[in-house]
């Protein structure tokens, strides 16, 4: 058993029901969400002959993201009150009686996940709404998802279709993010590179 989330790039239409399900359930204040939906941009636009601006291989897609809950989180290690916890069946998550707020946790995991909460003045992140899976019940953001492209799976025996072009993201060599993302069909990973970029405001972030 290895709880992960498969994501599914071609489907997502980036409307963020999934972060707004996240920050209902989990009661977040505002600046806090475990989840985020990145806008993926790649492309320019060129002017023809008579100057009118052309679309030179533009597109978008968004990738929603949270904790990865990987198989080598760099967190727990990191905690020096050993707040942060692998349960054996993948899900991390942190205790928050435990966590004296120093933000070490924060600093070393590479995905950005862990959030600060000033008001309570603790780390947080995604627990993979551990509650509900416990009572297997899906997770808030699975559920809202209006197009069921996000997914809660056992990695350990979820049958990737061969089909799909399908990486785990964001690339992980040390931390094996327990995330599988199904690639948007427009995506090039290797044309991307130094291209793509992320559009969105820095406050939806
Ligand atoms: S994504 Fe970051 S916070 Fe989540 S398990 Fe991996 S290292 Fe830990
Ligand atoms: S699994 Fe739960 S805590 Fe994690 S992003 Fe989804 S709704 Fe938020
Ligand atoms: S709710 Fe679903 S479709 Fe909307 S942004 Fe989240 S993953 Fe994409």
């Amino acid at each position: 058993m290895r709880y992960g989330f498969y994501f599914d790039a071609d489907q997502c239409i980036g409307c963020k029901t999934c972060v707004m399900a996240c920050k209902d359930i989990k009661n977040l204040p505002s600046g806090v969400s475990y989840r985020r939906v990145y806008n993926i941009v790649s492309g320019t636009w060129q002017e023809d002959a008579c100057g009118t601006p052309v679309a030179a291989g533009v597109y978008s897609y968004s990738v929603s993201i949270a904790c990865n809950h990987c198989k080598e989180p760099v967190c727990v290690a990191a905690c020096p009150q050993k707040a942060i916890q692998k349960e054996a069946d993948g899900i991390v998550w942190i205790d928050s009686e435990k966590c004296v707020g120093c933000r070490l946790c924060a600093g070393k995991c590479p995905h950005g996940a862990i959030q600060f909460n000033r008001k309570a003045g603790v780390s947080e992140k995604c627990d993979l709404c551990r509650e509900l899976v416990k009572r297997r019940k899906e997770p808030a953001c699975v559920t809202a998802c209006p197009m069921r492209c996000l997914k809660l799976v056992d990695l350990d025996t979820f049958p990737v279709p061969e089909e799909h072009r399908t990486i785990t993201y964001p690339v992980g060599s040390v931390t094996q993010p327990s995330t599988l993302l199904h690639l948007n069909r427009r995506t090039d990973p290797e044309q991307e590179k130094g291209e793509a970029s992320v559009s969105n405001m820095p406050e939806e972030l």
